[in-house]
């Protein structure tokens, strides 16, 4: 059944259930058919029972009564007719009786009530029987009415024919048209099948068509439609992002090269070829960091053997991300000013969650000029983390703040005396904390500074970690030049 195709299923539902319901349908109208006929002979009974009941009641003496019963229902075309004593013994008998008695029910210990039975009658077959118990002339008779059961049979019989020849006959046209239903239900999934197998990476602007959107077959069509857009935007995206990178990639690879083509144009001193092998190695070292926070984005956004769900301490994480920054810092002369915070625990990755803080404190120290200020600000409320890093450094001007998550998005790369990063350090920020369904705001003003600010969820803080806070609370304010 599971390898049919929906329309061969359809149909033999189809089929199946009308099938059913006429198997029933039929049952039910033969019962009540035989249940009729019954009645209807077991009232023409009663009428002739009554007949003969009169004719026994108004009898003087038996011998008249038996005369009276041979002259009025000796011969019968539809019934036969008995009159016997209690106990069995023939009193009369219509002629096609004679031979082959009814059987006599015990009618006198039955109560006034008339019996009406099913039973056979020696050479005449079944007969429909309906006894009487009364007085007559001198003593109590039992008088009885039969008729054969075999013209009820042959009625039935017909009906019962026709129920079954009809019946197949229903069921196979059903199965027809139910087949024709289901095809003509299935052509517009056909159709779509079709249209769907004709889009490919390649042709991602087709969509397919939507014939009536309020039907089930619309929705589905809409819904399609919309993965595709989805799919599509993602592609774009792909493509956008490698051709970014390979872009990234040619600066510096375009750097070594000339570097290595002009030393090698001209013998040269030592000292010259020690500058072009530095030169070299300060490219190397930014195409490696291009290429470590490629992975990195990739491994964020494709979610890539990422463990969320660590508890992790963010409070000693910061207080470690400080320490590593605090030497470019004092080298800047840039002091970073970190308060002292209670013990948070939010749910998440702690090697990932370490990349977003330094990736905001190395922004902050990078873009502040000598004697600035970066200072890191946080709180917990209301289940969440709130943490802050502020600087007054150069500024980000309103135009380019909503493009500073993107990937390689750089303001402007003479603002920091050398090439700049990678423009990637942000996108890192946003893509961590939007696998951990965090959010990430940045507010600046041109000049005077600018402070990012990133909320987490926290975890309810287990009372290890306050202990823990207790003998070693996570001091780091004010420091260093
Ligand atoms: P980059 O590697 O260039 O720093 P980011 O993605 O970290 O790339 O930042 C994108 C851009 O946003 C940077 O080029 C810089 O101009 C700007 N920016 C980021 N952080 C700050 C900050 N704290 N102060 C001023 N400008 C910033």
């Amino acid at each position: 059944m599971t390898r049919l195709s929906i329309r061969w299923k359809l149909t033999l539902w189809y089929g199946g259930v009308l099938a059913a319901v006429l198997v029933a349908f039929g049952m039910s109208v033969f019962l009540m058919m035989r249940g009729h006929l019954l009645a209807r002979t077991d009232l023409e009974l009663d009428e002739e029972l009554h007949e003969l009941g009169m004719e026994v009641s108004f009898a003087h003496d038996e011998a008249d009564l038996r005369d009276q019963l041979q002259r009025r229902f000796g011969t019968h075309e539809s019934f036969v007719f008995q009159v016997a004593r209690p106990d069995g013994q023939a009193f009369f008998r219509s002629d096609d009786l004679k031979g082959n008695p009814l059987p006599v029910p015990d009618v006198a210990s039955r109560g006034p009530r008339d019996v009406y039975e099913t039973s056979p009658v020696p050479a005449l077959g079944d007969h429909r029987i309906a006894s009487r118990f009364l007085q007559g002339p001198g003593s109590p008779l039992v008088i009885q009415v039969a008729a054969p059961l075999a013209p009820y049979r042959k009625e039935l019989n017909a009906f019962l024919l026709m129920l079954m020849s009809v019946g197949p006959v229903c069921v196979a046209g059903a199965l027809g048209g139910g087949y024709l239903l289901a095809r003509k239900a299935m052509t517009p999934v056909e159709r779509m099948t079709a249209m769907a197998e004709q889009i490919s990476a390649e042709q991602l602007e087709r969509r397919l068509e939507v014939p009536n959107p309020q039907d089930e077959l619309g929705r589905l069509a809409m819904t399609l439609n919309r993965m595709i857009d989805r799919l599509a935007r993602s592609i774009n995206e792909m493509r956008q992002f490698t051709a970014d990178a390979a872009h990234e990639l040619r600066t510096p690879l375009a750097v070594l090269r000339t570097e290595a083509e002009v030393a090698l144009r001209a013998a040269r001193s030592a000292d010259e070829y020690r500058r072009v092998v530095e030169a070299t190695l300060e490219e190397t070292n930014r195409l490696t960091a291009l290429a470590d926070q490629l992975l990195q984005l990739c491994r964020h956004e494709g979610g890539l053997n990422t463990d969320l769900s660590e508890e992790v301490r963010l409070d000693a994480l910061l207080m470690d991300v400080a320490d590593q920054i605090r030497q470019s810092a004092r080298q800047k002369n840039v002091s970073i000013d970190v308060g002292a915070f209670e013990p948070w625990t939010v749910e998440g990755n702690d090697v990932r969650l370490s990349q977003l803080l330094f990736n905001l404190l190395d922004n902050a120290v990078k873009y502040t000029p000598s004697g600035g200020t970066v200072s890191v600000e946080g709180a917990c409320k209301d289940g969440q983390v709130e943490i802050s890093v502020q600087d007054t450094g150069i500024g980000i001007s309103p135009e380019h703040l909503p493009h500073i998550f993107k990937r390689f998005y750089r303001v402007d790369e003479s603002r920091t005396g050398d090439r700049g990063g990678t423009g990637l350090g942000l996108a890192i920020c946003k893509a961590v904390v939007d696998a951990h369904h965090g959010r990430i705001s940045v507010e600046s003003e041109v000049g005077r500074g600018t402070r990012v600010t990133v909320v987490l969820s926290a975890l309810p803080t287990s009372p290890a970690a306050f202990a823990l806070a207790e003998q070693a609370p996570v001091e780091l304010s004010t420091a260093q030049q």
